[in-house]
Parts: structure tokens; sequence; C-alpha cells
């Protein structure tokens, strides 16, 4: 479904990703996991279309991403849940939700299905719908920036560090949903500080470290490899 193809990304004149190569086969879970600054977020935000490709190719579906707009990256079906959830503050939970229904929508057309579905994924924000987003507590406002992804309709959820600033139960919590969303068949890119709950829900991973693929492989192998053990599950 997702092809990065030896990407290379630089802000100025520093590159950020040095010939980054992976793939999200469809119906899967991958994580990328690697420690702060590795370039997780950069490659994130360039499948999503606010980087610019500076060398390499991204493909969606069989479509090189290199000269489309974000709008059109998400009509494609690439949805993503920033980092720091980027939470609308003006608008209602509700709000929040329906305002990525704007790059699909045609005049007349509903998004009760949507709502549907990220409601009861996310009972909490169903009851919380009229509040506004921001009031919302850390777990509750990723809650609804994964839910305002899936209201694009998407065919690849990105989630960039949902467990980011969140205590370990409500970590959990969110990682619980995301096993949901995986189970409803969604393809999904997780990029995680937290190893342990990443590996726990993908199927396969990679490890991002100054800009490169240093390992990659099923979730379970990476698990037990001893270089991840030791350089990210602290044992
Ligand atoms: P974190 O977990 O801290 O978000 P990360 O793995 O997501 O880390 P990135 O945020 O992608 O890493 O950063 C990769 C590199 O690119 C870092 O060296 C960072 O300083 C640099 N970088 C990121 N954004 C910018 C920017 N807008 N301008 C210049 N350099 C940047």
């Amino acid at each position: 479904m997702l092809a990065v193809e030896d990407l290379t990304v630089a802000y100025g004149d520093i590159a950020a990703l040095h010939g980054v190569s992976l793939e999200v086969r469809q119906g899967e879970t991958v994580a990328l996991i690697g420690a702060n600054g590795a370039g997780k977020t950069t490659l994130l935000q360039t499948i999503s279309g606010l980087n610019a490709i500076r060398g390499g190719d991204i493909r969606f579906a069989g479509n090189s991403l290199k000269r489309l707009s974000c709008e059109r990256r998400v009509r494609l079906g690439i949805a993503q849940a920033p980092e720091g959830r980027r939470i609308f503050p003006g608008l209602t939970v509700e709000e929040n939700l329906v305002v990525a229904t704007a790059a699909w929508r045609r005049p007349g057309g509903s998004y009760a299905d949507e709502l549907a579905f990220a409601f009861d994924l996310f009972p909490r924000l169903k009851e919380r719908r009229r509040q506004l987003g921001w009031s919302l507590s850390g777990g509750e406002q990723q809650m609804l920036a994964i839910g305002r992804a899936l209201m694009a309709r998407p065919k690849l959820l990105l989630l960039d560090e949902p467990s980011l600033g969140l205590a370990p139960r409500l970590a959990e919590e969110v990682y619980e949903r995301v096993g949901r969303i995986r189970e409803s068949g969604l393809t999904i890119l997780v990029v995680e500080q937290n190893t342990v709950l990443a590996l726990a829900v993908a199927d396969r991973g990679y490890v991002l470290e100054t800009g490169r693929v240093v390992l990659a492989g099923p979730a379970a192998e990476l698990k037990a490899n001893p270089r991840v053990r030791e350089a990210y599950l602290g044992r």
C-alpha cells in the first residue's frame, strides 16, 4: 500500500532522512521506533505532504506522492493524527471531528457513519461531544486526534507518538483502541518512542537512527533483538 523508496529529506542543508526505504502492506500495522530526533516525525510529515522530498519517492497504492498536495493525499486515503494532538482550540469535540470531513464531503453528503465509528471507538468523546476540545484531558485529546483522522475515511492511518505525555495507564488505553482500529482492518503506520506499546500492537517494525533504517523485522523479532532490548527496552 505504501512504499517509501530511498527517501531523503532535509531542512536547509541538514538532511534529516538519508535514503530511507520501508513498506506498509494492506492491513498491516507497522511501528517506526527510534530515539528523539531520529527522524520519525519528519518521515510521517513527508508522507502527509508537509515536507518536501529531496531524493527518492513515496508511493501510495501505486501513485507517486511527490507532486501531490496534502489535500490530494487525504483524498487518496492518507490521514495523520499529529504529534502533540493539535486540537482546534475554539471548536467543540464534535466540531473537531466534523472539520476533518471537509476534504471529501460533497454538499448534502453525510458524515454520520464516520461519526458513529469514532464515537463507538471512543465513547468518552460522545459523552463530551459539546465540550470544547482543548478542555479534554490529555488522553481524551489523543483519542480526539485519532478520531479526527478516522473521520477522513483513511485507508492508511498515520499515528505520531500517540502515547506522548500520557500516564502509563492512559497510554495503554489509547493503544488498546489502536488495537481495535487494527482489527477493523485499517492499515496503520505508528511512530513511537514507547517501544513496548508500539511493538505489542504492530505486525512489523523498523528502527530509525539518525535518519537511517538500522533494523527491520517482525515485531516479535525486534522485541527479542539484543540491540533493541538494550537501546529501547531498557534491559
Ligand atoms: P521526536 O521524537 O523528538 O519528535 P523524531 O524522531 O520525530 O524525534 P524529527 O522531529 O523528525 O525526529 O527530527 C529529525 C531531525 O530533523 C532532528 O535533528 C531535528 O532537529 C531536525 N528537524 C526537525 N524539524 C525541523 C525543522 N522544522 N527545521 C530544522 N530541523 C528540523
